[in-house]
């Protein structure tokens, strides 16, 4: 099975991710955690990589395409989870162009789909321990003194990402982004769209209901 997982920013694409790789035996590739090891190994697209980010710019699509190619290709037989790629439509063409000689193309879409007002409340909510790590939220999972770590006594943080301004950039950027993605596999592909809001098992229902049948 060769997937492509689709999600915004809080829509529990990695929760959902490992449940669909442990259950169906597929290799699990993260564009993030591929790019972030490629840089800290040093390889040659690492560092190509690197210099574009250095000077504030998103890595093209021509490099995050061969990164992501190369690695597809030393995946095992049984199949693989895209997570993070294509984040476009060139990035979604050069891998069908790639995926398509080879008469391997894509089986399934996976778009989750999530209430973005309850994305929102959930992130900015959140609050961390800056000693031990511990989350906490500010409606649903309140420590017992307000703003205080229940382990240590240390006082909560906020991440600097999980701020409503952050967040609220980071969905208007992937909507601009993945709208038309979605149409663009809508027209060549099986794209099934997936309530994603409730428990991460509720969804995990939904996912296996719809990725069982194909397994
Ligand atoms: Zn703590």
């Amino acid at each position: 099975m060769r997937i492509v997982l689709l999600g915004a920013p809080g829509a529990g694409k990695g929760t959902q991710c490992k449940y669909i790789v442990d259950k169906y035996g597929l290799l699990h590739l993260s564009s993030g955690d591929i790019l972030r090891r490629h840089r800290s190994e040093g390889t040659q697209l690492g560092e190509k990589a690197q210099s574009f980010m250095d000077s504030g710019a998103l890595v093209p699509d021509d490099v995050i395409i061969d990164m992501m190619i190369d690695e597809i290709s030393r995946a095992p037989k049984g199949g693989y989870v895209l997570d993070g790629f294509p984040r476009t439509v060139k990035q979604a063409a050069g891998l069908d162009e790639a995926l398509d000689g080879k008469g391997q193309g894509i089986d399934a879409v996976v778009n989750l789909d999530v209430d973005e007002e309850a994305v929102v409340r959930r992130i900015t909510g959140r609050r961390i321990c800056p000693k031990c790590a511990a989350v906490y939220h500010v409606e649903t999972l309140k420590p017992k003194v307000d703003n205080i770590c229940d382990k240590d006594g240390v006082e909560l943080v906020q991440r600097p990402d999980d701020t409503a301004e952050v967040v609220k950039t980071r969905l208007q950027n992937y909507n601009e982004q993945t709208a038309p993605l979605v149409d663009y596999y809508k027209s060549r592909n099986s794209v099934y769209d997936i309530d994603a809001n409730g428990s991460a098992e509720e969804v995990k229902g939904r996912v296996f209901g719809i990725l069982d049948p194909l397994a």
